[in-house]
């Protein structure tokens, strides 16, 4: 499309944003939803199967209990009512990837309903409602090869893997969320977060957005103000929390600009695509009644016991907002300064950085500073940046005991986040050591003195002040390397007196 965008700041002054979230999770049991096939990942093509999970007929699926116990955690989790009866449901399509020509899922009657969310944007709190968690499985993966890039045009086989296909998937939905204005992309993106930190504090799921176990579409719409809600459109292949942030912003823009010409949104799937940050038109959107969906006659419903509900809403662990709260007291940090931690999703890297042996305000020097500044430029999250909590601690260890400077540190993790090794090594191999050896810089120090006989006679006379600009010749001598509070007391002691 060659149409120019209008600007941000000017669709939200027009248009209030309505979005809404759908987020499908792949659940870590080890069996899969309806059979008692592995669900190891990687293993070679359509070895995890069998007959009940390749829909052969007359198999009969039975439900995977660890499955159940785990959405119902996660449904306690997000503060939602648990059904006391509820019913697995057909839904109806025909697609390769699907050999029963059909999905169990659940529709009318999900096992965890009305609960909520809360999130942290802006150091305000968000409520999310959750409309339902429901559970179903997994399809399996087509390959099509021969073409370009993997996509159907132009292949010449498309192959099928069902290794996948019946993997129990646990699916929330969120309520409609108005009201986030400018903010929308942001609460978006911060509900997939939070939603991830609680799956994964809860223990059911790698939660892995790049490797499929945690995928998200998006809803989007636009309405003016005091008007009804627009037509929304669903983003798929969302598979970065950046990327949720992105998709969001993208279609607010596109929408915009299609309502400014007086145009239509018509109701469909997008495709986000990662490199343009932009979305494509995908198909007009299936309504439920195109699935045709009813109860599943192979399934028992499903009565969870209220005594067992009670007993694993008791022993849910601490959710990352109560830890979270624990740590702001621990690490001594304002509102402000933990949202910038927030922002940068650095909780836990500070936390395993700390629990290596770092101070707070060390680690997190680190991990808001040079780290999120070379996450930023090269577009990736901060727990991807390829320095580990231990190498920062590492770091921060050779920096106390004297071993590098500042300078030296940030040249050394330059090289930790460029794969070379370890810092201890990097230290080695690029010969960066501070020069401590007082002979060596008293001899640099003596002849910052004889070049700047001006700056030692100020210092003689008492303006202490005057000794940086000695300090900062004898670190030029040096390369650096020597450590600026040794010189500088080095110049205090050789002109006092
Ligand atoms: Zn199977």
């Amino acid at each position: 499309m060659t149409t120019t965008l209008p600007a941000y700041d000017e669709v939200v002054a027009r248009y209030e944003p309505v979005i809404g979230l759908e987020t499908h999770v792949e659940l870590g049991t080890n069996t899969k939803m309806f059979c008692g096939c592995p669900t190891d990942f990687g293993g070679e093509p359509n070895t995890r199967v069998c007959p009940v999970c390749l829909g052969l007929p007359g198999s009969l699926p039975v439900a995977n209990k660890a499955a159940i116990e785990a959405i119902i955690r996660i449904g306690l989790a997000l503060n939602c009512s648990i059904a006391e009866w509820c019913r697995f449901a057909r839904k109806n399509y025909f697609y390769p990837d699907m050999p029963k020509n059909f999905q169990i899922s659940q529709y009318d009657e999900p096992i965890c309903v009305d609960g909520y969310l809360d999130v942290e944007v802006n150091g305000e709190t968000v409520r999310i409602g959750i409309e339902r968690v429901h559970l179903e499985e997994d399809t399996g993966k087509t390959l099509h090869v021969g073409g370009a890039t993997g996509r159907i045009h132009g292949a010449t086989e498309s192959l099928v893997d069902y290794n996948r296909a019946g993997i129990p998937l646990v699916e929330i939905v969120t309520k409609p969320i108005p009201g986030t204005a400018a903010l929308a992309p942001e609460v978006a993106r911060a509900y997939v977060t939070e939603l991830r930190d609680v799956i994964r504090t809860l223990g059911v799921s790698d939660v892995r957005m790049e490797e499929g176990s945690l995928r998200c579409d998006v809803n989007t719409s636009l309405n003016l103000p005091g008007q009804e809600w627009g037509t929304r459109t669903e983003t798929k292949n969302v598979n970065s929390l950046r990327s949720v942030e992105r998709a969001v912003r993208s279609e607010m823009l596109r929408q915009a600009s299609v309502l400014d010409a007086g145009g239509r949104i018509t109701q469909e799937t997008r495709h986000f695509h990662e490199e343009s940050g932009d979305t494509t038109s995908g198909r007009s959107k299936e309504t439920a009644t195109d699935y045709r969906y009813f109860p599943e006659p192979d399934l028992v419903p499903i009565a969870p016991d209220a005594a067992w509900v009670a007993e694993l809403k008791a022993a849910l662990p601490e959710l990352p907002r109560v830890h979270r709260r624990r740590l702001q007291e621990q690490w001594g940090l304002s509102d402000l300064d933990m949202q910038s931690v927030l922002n940068a999703g650095a909780v836990e890297l500070i936390e395993a950085t700390v629990a290596a042996g770092t101070t707070p305000a060390a680690a997190r020097k680190w991990w808001l500073g040079e780290l999120s500044r070379r996450a930023n430029e090269s577009g990736v999250e901060l727990a991807d940046i390829g320095a580990t909590p231990a190498q920062v601690a590492e770091l921060q260890g050779l920096v106390d005991a004297g071993k590098l400077n500042d300078k030296m540190a940030r040249t050394v993790l330059e090289g930790v986040v460029d794969g070379e090794g370890s810092p201890t090594e990097i230290m080695t191999s690029r010969g960066l050591e501070v020069v401590s050896d007082t002979g060596a810089l008293t001899v640099a120090v003596d002849e910052a003195i004889a070049a700047n006989p001006g700056i030692a006679d100020k210092i003689r006379s008492g303006k202490v002040a005057a000794a940086g600009a000695l300090v900062g010749a004898v670190m030029k001598a040096t390369r650096g390397q020597a450590d600026a509070a040794t010189v500088r007391e080095l110049i205090l002691a050789r002109l006092s007196g």
